[in-house]
């Protein structure tokens, strides 16, 4: 007999058309923004639930969804879901992780790190402002040359060496600390350790996911590391820095500035909490924070989406599931 699956999307907003049209193939399709609250109520009528990064997918959700079978997710980073309590629960959580191949051709969020680089080194969103507010101050707005800066990468992985060739492009000295790396790129020095490329670093980026091992693994000791006026760039995730030690570093000048795509507490932000970064951002043009955009253009969103509705489609068809 073949199964009736119920496939909730829960973040359903500019999802891809085409993506879209596959899901319905597959089952009967709910796409409907939910309230935390209202998806606990109604989670435990799905056999799928597509999610982005605004829901966190924890032990409570999942113990009240006992007919859930996979968690579809089109990102890399998985820290929004309780992957060891999913794996308990025979829950499947399917997500960009590991598509080596595919991910290599998804340029979005490697792009938006080298504009918030830009935009840090050369004043962009300040001097627009200062435009907008009816001056022309061009002596105001001097930034750096990127050209014969040294460009540290932590994390050689996909988009670490994207950044890592953009930094060769632009005339930088690049280098990296990434053990887990075993090949690395023409033009693109390997650092043993963190301490050595923070050492010689000018521009630090990082590239790293978050888990026990690289949460916080940007702190004090590593700011100090690095020389006074350095810049960080930080797509990857806020928890790989240690947030308080960053503010401490951007108010005592050790470091010049930074751009953030991330932050620790975003979800919370989202819903009206505090954030001493962004409280620090309102006043000082040194900091800049983008609402976790890395990945969001169309084109990228929709080969992901489609890649993931595929990915679903093909362990559905496998009879992964039994209902
Ligand atoms: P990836 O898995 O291809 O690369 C991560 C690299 O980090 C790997 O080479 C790995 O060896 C290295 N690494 C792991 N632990 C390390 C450590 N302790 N020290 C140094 N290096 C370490 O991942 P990716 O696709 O390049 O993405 C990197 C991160 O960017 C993701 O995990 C995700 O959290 C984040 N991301 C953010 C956005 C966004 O919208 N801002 C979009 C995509 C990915």
């Amino acid at each position: 007999m073949t199964a009736t699956f119920n496939i909730l999307n829960v973040e359903p907003d500019q999802y891809s058309a085409e993506a879209r049209s596959i899901l319905h193939t597959l089952g009967i399709l709910v796409e409907m923004n939910m309230a935390r609250g209202e998806l606990l109520a109604r989670i435990h009528e799905f056999d799928v639930l597509i999610v982005r990064l605004r829901h966190r997918v924890d032990c409570e959700l999942m113990t009240a969804a006992p007919r859930l079978k996979f968690i579809v997710s089109a990102t890399t980073g998985l820290d929004h879901i309780d992957l060891g309590y999913a794996a308990q629960k025979g829950i499947t959580v399917l997500s960009l992780r590991g598509e080596v191949e595919f991910l290599r051709s998804i340029p979005a969020t490697a792009e938006l790190t080298w504009g918030l680089l830009l935009a840090l080194l050369r004043h962009i969103p300040s001097a627009h402002g200062s435009v907008l507010g009816g001056n022309w101050l061009r002596d105001d707005y001097k930034g750096h040359d990127l050209k014969a800066k040294r460009l540290g990468v932590v994390g050689l992985g996909r988009i670490g060496e994207k950044i890592a060739a953009y930094g060769n492009v632009f005339g930088m000295s690049v280098g990296f600390y990434d053990p887990f790396r075993t090949y690395w790129l023409p033009n693109v020095h390997k650092y043993q350790t963190l301490e050595d490329l923070l050492q010689n670093s000018d521009i630090l980026s990082v590239h790293v996911p978050l888990n026990p091992e690289t949460e916080k693994m940007i702190g004090a000791n590593e700011f100090s590391c690095l020389h006074r006026g350095a810049y960080l760039i930080n797509t990857s995730r806020g928890g790989v820095l240690d947030e308080d030690a960053l503010l401490a570093a951007l108010q005592n000048g050790q470091l010049a500035g930074a751009a953030l795509d991330v932050l620790s507490n975003e979800q919370q932000f989202a819903q009206g909490a505090p954030n001493l970064l962004v409280e620090y951002a309102r006043s000082h043009t040194n900091l800049i924070i983008t609402p976790h955009i890395g990945g969001a253009t169309y084109e990228s969103m929709h080969i992901t989406e489609l890649f993931m509705v595929h990915k679903l489609a093909a362990c559905l068809k496998k009879g992964t599931i039994t209902s």
